[in-house]
């Protein structure tokens, strides 16, 4: 189980928003019902420190659907989305981040490292948790390196380290130079 989950290990936010395929070819939400959110959190290796309230509550997970929504819109703003939905899907993420109460700590056991802690209810620390997370990359320097993936079907986002990379992954690439030959090919004839 998670071999079919759409995880490139991406960023968290990039990660999520991925988990909408509802603009591909397979029209698919993989966090359609709170066992497909569980089987996401366990899986998705950028979400490996949080803590996923167990059973998860279908408001709970109705509210992950939320950010995901709001942070992959946030993510694939052109100028055609309107100002007015981005700032409505920056303040859904303001409300979720602000269900519970969050500080910072410093790790200083191995390298030093920063981690943002939240405290209070289950449900409410992880609904701020995933919040957070997605506006701490929407608003960080990776943001702007976001791309969609070139073959046209594919709904998967990757952030572009170099700027020569075009597809989420290689089969995409594969699928796509295969379509290119076969057009070629075929049109010769
Ligand atoms: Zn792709």
């Amino acid at each position: 189980m998670g071999d079919d989950l759409p995880l490139l290990g991406e960023a968290f936010a990039v990660e999520l928003a991925n988990s909408d395929h509802r603009s591909g070819h397979e029209e698919r939400d993989f966090l359609a019902a709170p066992d497909g959110v569980a089987a996401w959190f366990a899986h998705a290796p950028a979400a490996a420190d949080l803590v996923v309230p167990a059973p998860l509550a279908p408001e709970v997970a109705a509210a992950v659907r939320s950010i995901r929504d709001a942070t992959r819109l946030l993510l694939t703003a052109t100028a055609a989305d309107s100002a007015a939905a981005r700032a409505d899907a920056a303040e859904l993420l303001h409300q979720e981040a602000r269900r519970a109460a969050g500080h910072l700590a410093l790790d200083v056991g191995g390298a030093p490292a920063w981690r943002l802690h939240h405290e209070g209810d289950a449900d409410d620390v992880f609904r701020a948790a995933v919040a957070c997370r997605a506006i701490l990359f929407l608003g960080g320097d990776d943001v702007r390196r976001v791309r969609s993936c070139a073959r046209p079907t594919c709904p998967m986002l990757f952030v572009a380290q170099h700027k020569a990379r075009r597809f989420c992954h290689d089969t995409c690439a594969h699928s796509v130079r295969q379509a290119r030959y076969y057009r070629r090919h075929t049109s010769a004839t």
